[in-house]
């Protein structure tokens, strides 16, 4: 896909640089439906740090009328309000902490909280006071030892102590720290059972454990709801390639200028490559402030039909790759995409798919298909 031609059209009025994330929302609806098919079951968008890179206000427009999303997770209380002010309707769970200062906030734009300690709890009972209690979802740790309630005991005492005036419970959840992996089966077993130990008989509008592995890997039916995270944006959770899902986002770079170097000669900072012979090498305008990280040199991009080496190290706004005769001044590059799958290049630079689009900076232009509308933020 060549946006210089949807360029010449008139269609993207702005575009201020070669360098440009392709974001194909209909993959996030099928990806939707392909989780739904396992299980069966209502979720919640996971929509935190601008949805994995592929833009928050987009994606959350994108799936705010689809059917089996019922309600949306984010990390901070910013991305929840952020979302409330789009106009999502839908409960909004905010996955970590927050900070107490801003309690009133959460009323005000009716976000859910995870209710993760005692102490948070007791925090919280004794400076908020308001008409209307919060709405929390109880963090149970069966595991991961990251937030939550730690044993049945605590889990029953935060129920009894905790006031009504105060707190509105809507569910309860945990989180698995190896469901992606099947070498550690019997470890995400143990997380299961504890959690359903936990719960006892107690019910709730909402339970949920599941995030993208557990839905894909494994079957599970005492929760409601599944947290659908990775898997939405098309990707493999244990960094594998995968068909059943479609990558919703591509990142794709423009070759600025291409010029001969002679032999001996040396490409970038710190001389870190030497020419072996005469080469042509081109120039791209990507750098690690745009998420390109460093550790990129050495790994390659396709350009028409074939695989060229990213040499020299990698600049801030700029990266040169050893190319030859037939790449031409303007030529399209895919960084990752059709091509160059998430998973081989988060294997390539030994981390994991979501590390890679979280990373990719507010200065990548997102270029969206089908094409928006302008997306109005209420103030
Ligand atoms: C981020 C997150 C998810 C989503 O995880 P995926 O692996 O992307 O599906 C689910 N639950 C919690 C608590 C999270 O923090």
């Amino acid at each position: 896909m060549d946006y210089t031609r949807t360029l010449k059209r008139g269609v993207i009025v702005t575009h201020y640089r070669d360098t440009y994330a392709r974001i194909q929302l209909d993959y996030l609806k099928d990806n939707v439906n392909t989780l739904y098919q396992k299980v069966k079951k209502p979720m919640m968008a996971i929509i935190k740090a601008n949805a994995y890179g592929h833009g928050y206000k987009e994606v959350a427009n994108s799936l705010k009328e689809n059917p089996h999303i019922s309600m949306f997770g984010v990390a901070t209380l910013k991305e929840a309000i952020d979302l409330r002010k789009l106009g999502i309707q839908q409960d909004i769970l905010v996955l970590g902490a927050i900070p107490l200062e801003n309690l009133d906030k959460v009323v005000k734009y009716d976000i859910s909280l995870s209710l993760f300690s005692l102490d948070y709890m007791k925090e919280i009972q004794s400076l908020f006071h308001h008409q209307k209690p919060i709405k929390v979802h109880i963090a149970i740790d069966t595991g991961m030892n990251r937030i939550g309630l730690k044993s049945k005991e605590e889990f029953e005492k935060v129920l009894k102590l905790c006031s009504t005036d105060i707190f509105q419970i809507d569910g309860v959840f945990t989180h698995f720290a190896t469901a992606d992996d099947d070498l550690q089966k019997a470890a995400y077993e143990n997380q299961l059972s504890m959690f359903y130990e936990i719960l006892g008989d107690h019910q709730f509008k909402y339970i949920h454990c599941q995030n993208s592995a557990s839905m894909m890997y494994h079957h599970e039916t005492r929760s409601n709801i599944a947290r659908i995270g990775i898997a939405m944006y098309g990707v493999d959770p244990a960094g594998d390639e995968c068909l059943q899902l479609k990558q919703v986002m591509s990142l794709y770079s423009k070759v600025v200028m291409v010029k001969k170097v002679h032999k001996g000669e040396h490409i970038g900072y710190g001389f870190t490559y030497q020419a072996d012979e005469d080469e042509y090498i081109a120039t791209l305008p990507i750098g690690y402030a745009d998420g390109f990280v460093r550790a990129n040199q050495g790994r390659k991009v396709y350009i028409n039909g074939h695989y060229y080496p990213i040499v020299g190290r990698v600049c801030m706004d700029q990266v040169m790759v050893k190319v030859d005769e037939s790449v031409a001044l303007h030529d399209l590059v895919e960084i990752f995409g059709e091509h160059i799958p998430l998973s081989q290049m988060a294997k390539e630079l030994d981390t994991i798919p979501y590390e890679i689009v979280c990373l990719i900076s507010e200065r990548v232009e997102r270029i969206y298909e089908p094409v928006l509308d302008k997306i109005y933020v209420s103030q």
